[in-house]
């Protein structure tokens, strides 16, 4: 398949892999661009600078490929030395970077002369055209589908992608809700030029996280998350278990971040990934884990999605049109 998004970043498949807190380590990353697909180590995983420039350096010894790394901004517990992450995905010479959360536009005056390409997730139309303003060189369209921070405008990807793609110039990801090549058609027909899937990787083989969440992402429905910080203009999209549904009573009682930090604490999610305790803290995924019913190598999703893909514009969409698809 060719798209502006696989012509652009020189990348076999429009299949991208965005930042997720604790998941994305050089293993993940690794096996997704060996596969043909375009991954990004989440720098602030890693605990200082030094820490990333040696995950980038364990991410190349797996892979000759290329890959990004995603550098998130959003409101956290302790702040991180965010331009220091910057300057280390530079000296290391990474070929993308994916940023998000806030207006990135110091960082790509730092990315930029060094020839970087740099994908901005937004959550609305008007940051999305802020980044394009910004020079950004692709826009990955996150809806309310989404696992992680969707924003606080409520629009799913249905009708955000294809407003965005009304509006914008540079290529664009869809992001939220997608993991399967049904997800994948449906997105170049609303206007992308490729997927972010974020859940359907964390049930990987390659994914470096825990059995037991695995497992709880293959059992749950789409109805098994929870909207939590929307009392704090900081929505988060989580799995639903003992600590999200805690926080939420919390916030209808009318609570502060104060009062649910230490349920919150990325240090106490960690955990969760790690030792499989799935109540541990809180921990990501998207309503898309409704669709995700095995775990797969990288390069198993990677192919089955591509195949399924041509299978669905030859065998269904060339019927429902009246046509014969020709190679
Ligand atoms: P953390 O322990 O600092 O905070 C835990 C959660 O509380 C995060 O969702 C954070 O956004 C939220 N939070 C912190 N301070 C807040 C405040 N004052 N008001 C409202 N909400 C607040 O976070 P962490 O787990 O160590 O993660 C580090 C950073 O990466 C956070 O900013 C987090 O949001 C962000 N993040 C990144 C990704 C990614 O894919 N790159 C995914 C999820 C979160």
């Amino acid at each position: 398949m060719k798209t502006r998004f696989t012509e652009a970043f020189g990348i076999e498949h429009p299949i991208v892999q965005g930042g997720m807190q604790w998941v994305g380590r050089a293993e993940l990353v690794a096996a997704i661009a060996n596969a043909g697909a375009l991954g990004h180590i989440t720098a602030l995983t890693q605990p200082t600078p030094d820490d990333l420039g040696q995950e980038i350096a364990r991410c190349r010894a797996l892979t000759d490929k290329p890959f990004g790394v995603n550098l998130t901004i959003l409101p956290t517990i302790t702040p991180p030395p965010y331009r220091e992450y910057a300057q280390v995905i530079i000296d290391c010479g990474v070929e993308f970077v994916e940023t998000a959360g806030h207006n990135p536009g110091e960082y790509i005056e730092m990315f930029k002369p060094h020839g970087i390409k740099v994908i901005h997730k937004a959550t609305t139309v008007r940051h999305a055209l802020k980044a394009q303003s910004l020079g950004v060189d692709a826009v990955s369209i996150d809806g309310l589908d989404c696992a992680g921070h969707p924003g606080e405008d409520d629009v799913p990807g249905l009708v955000l992608i294809p407003a965005a793609a009304d509006k914008l110039e540079i290529p664009i990801i869809a992001s939220g809700g997608f993991a399967d090549a049904r997800g994948l058609i449906a997105a170049l027909a609303l206007g992308a030029d490729a997927i972010n899937m974020g859940t359907r990787f964390m049930c990987t083989v390659e994914s470096p996280i825990h059995e037991n969440v695995k497992q709880r992402i293959v059992e749950a429905d789409e109805r098994q998350t929870d909207l939590i910080f929307r009392t704090l203009h900081n929505t988060a999209r989580v799995a639903r278990n003992a600590i999200s549904q805690e926080v939420m009573e919390i916030e209808k009682r009318g609570g502060s971040f104060e009062d649910v930090r230490d349920l919150v604490s990325g240090a106490r999610g960690a955990k969760v990934y790690e030792l499989g305790d799935l109540d541990a803290g809180i921990w990501t995924a998207g309503i898309c884990q409704g669709l995700i019913h095995d775990i797969p190598t990288c390069g198993e999703l990677i192919e089955t999605i591509m195949t399924d893909a041509d299978q669905l514009i030859a065998e269904r969409l060339s019927k429902i049109a009246g046509y014969a698809v020709v190679n």
